[in-house]
């Protein structure tokens, strides 16, 4: 009996076995496994934006912008800068590039080459000529960049299929992400107040951006002038608007709302950087850019890598304090929240991949924290080098030893020292000596003989991620948290303390789940996740790790 009800079982679950091979055959038949990518990956880098701004303004933004994100995304939410100085140029090269600057050459928005003594501007290049306007702001190229990007190995993986395409206010900003053999870069020219690009891309404009161009979206913008978005009273994230530390657009008495933009614009055009329009107008030029190349609709996956550069600036008037960058913050939201709908329309929901993240943070204004008893104060930088100079001169009679500093390494003239028969290390030692008795510097270190210094390893990983020797002085200073070289009024950003440091990372679209995560990353790893997202190579300089809790597969 149990022979026979266990066979008559098995003789009704035989054709049943047999069908879902035979349908399941059939199916692979029909749709052979193809490789799956999104069909635009758009990469958002916010300026100046610390990880906390995501909260610190939460209850004031729409729901279709940064809590979008946020709730439809998968945020990392301890993803730090590993390098030093938290600069634009350098932050965006190694987002995009996975590596570090003493790899990928980037090592601050300016340096001195320590081998022919030139100081450069990271894109500069005198070999390309201005596209789209009589300027010198268009003389530029990834050169510099020592290192692939991400879109480079896009570009290389799909033969040269994908279009990529960088947007910015900021030259560095819209060359350094899309790499070496973009599509088009393109940014903004104060002197004819139009996107421009350089003869290292393109021979003229294309007639989609003219058109763009004509129509001067920018000044209609600043017609409307600045005010707060919503009444004064209700900025409680904020200093009272009329502080002494904050800056005035030039012609304006005080740093207060309602500022008057349009009066100002008439003989300064390049002040729309400094309002929330400049981000508006970049992602209109984005909308225009996906336009106008047809960007998501072609055979292999494009890449739209976008800058918003106003929060930068805004930062840098006004420090994080003050209802100006609380109100760029609720009007980018605003402004992402259209910008996402339009992708949606575009693209499709869930066909494209899309990341927001920072190149560096901000400091707190100086004033400011003093004003609320935070320790801090003005590292004199200028003096101290005028200082050591005098003390080296007297200790090995030679002068200006110290040749110039970055925000982090002093520049020695190596050959000066060699020349007078002067031992180098003995002058760094000196050297060394003198800075850590000035008030504000914590550290110092010479990074031809880190094994003689005590810093704690944090500190030190970022210092020899930073130290690349060709575009690097050998001596590094490390402040006291709350000191740096600032500004009396506005803010600053190059340091090593999480205010700098400390970036949003958030992922949406295609590939990516739900969700975040408190686990530690490094700023260097969004290239490889962005390759294993697309199943491509990671770039030749990239020393990060895949972020593997933010991807489906
Ligand atoms: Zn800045």
């Amino acid at each position: 009996m149990l022979r026979k009800s266990y066979l008559s079982k098995l003789m009704f679950l035989l054709p049943a076995l047999a069908g879902l091979y035979f349908q399941s055959n059939a199916q692979t038949a029909k749709t052979p496994a193809t490789l799956q990518r999104p069909k635009l990956v758009v990469g958002l880098v916010i300026d100046q934006m610390r990880w906390d701004y995501l909260y610190r303004y939460y209850d004031r933004y729409q729901s279709g912008g940064f809590k979008r994100l946020l709730n439809e995304g998968f945020s990392c939410n301890q993803v730090y800068i590993t390098h030093l100085p938290a600069e634009t140029a350098v932050g965006h090269s190694t987002l995009y590039t996975g590596s570090v600057p003493a790899i990928h050459g980037i090592t601050g928005n300016n340096w001195k080459d320590e081998v022919t003594g030139k100081n450069w501007y990271c894109t500069d290049d005198s070999l390309e000529q201005t596209v789209g306007s009589n300027s010198r702001a268009g003389r530029m190229s990834p050169r510099n960049l020592l290192a692939s990007t991400i879109t480079d190995e896009l570009a290389l993986a799909t033969n040269f299929r994908s279009r990529i395409v960088g947007v910015s206010l900021k030259d560095r900003a819209s060359i350094l992400p899309a790499g070496h053999k973009p599509t088009a870069v393109f940014w903004l020219d104060n002197e004819s107040e139009n996107f421009i690009s350089s003869t290292y891309y393109m021979k003229a404009l294309p007639q989609w951006l003219q058109n763009f161009n004509r129509q001067q979206h920018g000044r209609k913008m600043i017609s409307k002038g600045w005010n707060t978005l919503y009444p004064l009273n209700t900025y409680l994230q904020s200093s009272p608007d009329n502080v002494a530390w904050e800056e005035t657009f030039a012609g304006e008495s005080k740093p207060t709302f309602p500022h008057d933009i349009n009066t100002y614009y008439q003989s300064n055009p390049d002040i729309i950087r400094k309002t929330p329009y400049g981000n508006t107008l970049t992602l209109e030029l984005s909308k225009a850019a996906i336009e106008g190349y047809n960007l998501g609709a072609g055979a292999a996956t494009d890449f739209l890598a976008i800058n918003c550069a106003s929060t930068d600036y805004v930062g840098h008037m006004y420090g994080p304090n003050s209802v100006e960058v609380e109100d760029t913050y609720l009007r980018l939201d605003k402004d992402l929240a259209d910008f996402f709908t339009y992708l949606d329309k575009k693209i499709g929901r869930g066909n494209y991949s899309l990341f927001l993240t920072a190149d560096h943070g901000g400091a707190h204004n100086i004033s400011f924290l003093q004003s609320h008893h935070l320790a801090g104060d003005f590292l004199k930088t200028k003096n101290i080098l005028t200082n050591l100079n005098a003390h080296l001169e007297r200790s090995f009679k030679l002068h200006t030893m110290v040749t110039g500093s970055s925000s982090t390494f002093l520049s020695f003239n190596v050959a000066a020292i060699k020349k007078a028969g002067l031992n180098y290390n003995e002058v760094k030692e000196e050297a060394m000596d003198f800075l850590r008795k000035q008030p504000g510097i914590q550290f110092t270190a010479d990074m031809q003989n880190l094994h003689k210094t005590s810093i704690p390893k944090d500190i030190m990983e970022k210092l020899v991620n930073a130290y690349n020797s060709k575009r690097c002085g050998d001596v590094a200073i490390v402040p006291e948290p709350g000191w740096f070289n600032g500004r009396e009024k506005g803010t600053g950003h190059s340091l090593w303390n999480p205010f700098d440091t400390h970036i949003p990372m958030v992922f949406m679209g295609w590939g990516i789940k739900k969700g975040h995560s408190e686990k530690a990353h490094s700023m260097n790893d969004l290239a490889p996740t962005l390759a294993a997202l697309l199943k491509i190579q990671v770039p030749n300089g990239s020393v990060g790790r895949v972020m593997e809790e933010v991807l489906v597969h």
